[in-house]
């Protein structure tokens, strides 16, 4: 999304494919490439250790969040990569400002941090079902920009994906759910009476998107009925930010340097002892 632009939700085609590199079987093969250069530029970014990577993962239920981050970086080093999902607040968590819990789980140098949800249930769910006062909620619209902003400031690139869906499409997936043995247990009664509220939402994530995309953190909106372009295209997303960022290994000292600790003259192998 280009900031200061609305992002013209309703006029985005959910299951629009264009961009993809070829029908569902080529898009899947590019895809197991894709997925090879993001575990090398996670390693380097570890390896570097001074930057890092925020994604932020937003949509409806049922909308692939969890699927997203199961395919996306099921190439890449866990040590290197931190998920946080954040579900409805604790007390104590209600009891502090909504940046809160957020700030503390933002990703360390070298890491790749991906909030499954996000701040931006504040300003979402929040709003929807009136948890606190208009005035509060529209103030966080620039408390947002000015902490991705300080987050950006700090070293961490901030990219941020709406998985785009259809109503007809949620109901598709939530019914799969309800008749699929191996999928009911993702099921619950909230994803129903959430449903009930899609227009709501569908306005609140339009303002939350227009009014935070910064060319600092900018949004994508990612049409994600197609779960194999949704991998493929939130890939490509990842990628062109790390290109950016293009992370490397800090240079390796020279051996002389290790001469003092080295308890074998020659670096060969292990004597067996
Ligand atoms: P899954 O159902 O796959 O476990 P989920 O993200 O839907 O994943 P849930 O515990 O079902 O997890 O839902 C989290 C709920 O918490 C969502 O309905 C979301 O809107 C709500 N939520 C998250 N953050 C906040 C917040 N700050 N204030 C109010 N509600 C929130
Ligand atoms: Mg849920």
């Amino acid at each position: 999304m280009h900031p200061g632009h609305g992002a013209h939700l309703g006029r985005r085609d959910p299951a629009d494919t264009t961009g993809a590199p070829g029908d569902r079987q080529a898009t899947e093969a590019a895809t197991l490439e894709q997925i090879t250069e993001l575990s090398s530029w996670q390693d380097r970014l570890w390896g570097e250790a001074r930057r890092s990577l925020l994604v932020v993962l937003q949509g409806m239920d049922a909308s692939g969040k969890d699927g997203t981050i199961k395919h996306v970086f099921r190439g890449v080093n866990p040590q290197g990569v931190r998920v946080c999902a954040f579900k409805v607040p604790t007390p104590a968590e209600v009891a502090h400002d909504f940046l809160w819990r957020v700030h503390r789980e933002a990703p360390a140098a070298g890491e790749i941090g991906i909030f499954n949800r996000s701040h931006y249930e504040d300003v979402l769910a929040v709003r929807v079902h009136r948890l606190v006062p208009e005035d509060v909620w529209q103030g966080r619209y620039r408390d947002i920009v000015a902490f991705e902003r300080m987050l950006h400031r700090g070293g961490t690139t901030v990219v941020k994906l709406l998985l785009h869906i259809s109503y007809r499409e949620q109901g598709r997936r939530l019914a799969e759910r309800l008749h699929d043995p191996d999928k009911g247990w993702k099921l619950e009664r909230s994803d129903f009476l959430e449903r009930s509220h899609w227009d709501e939402y569908q306005v609140a994530f339009e303002d939350a998107l227009t009014r935070t995309s910064t060319s600092e953190a900018p949004w994508y909106v990612v049409p994600a009925e197609h779960k194999w372009f949704r991998n493929w295209a939130v890939i490509e997303i990842l990628l062109q930010a790390l290109r950016v960022l293009d992370p490397r290994y800090p240079p390796a000292p020279p051996p002389e340097e290790f001469a003092d600790v080295l308890d074998e003259p020659s670096a060969g192998p292990d004597p067996v002892r």
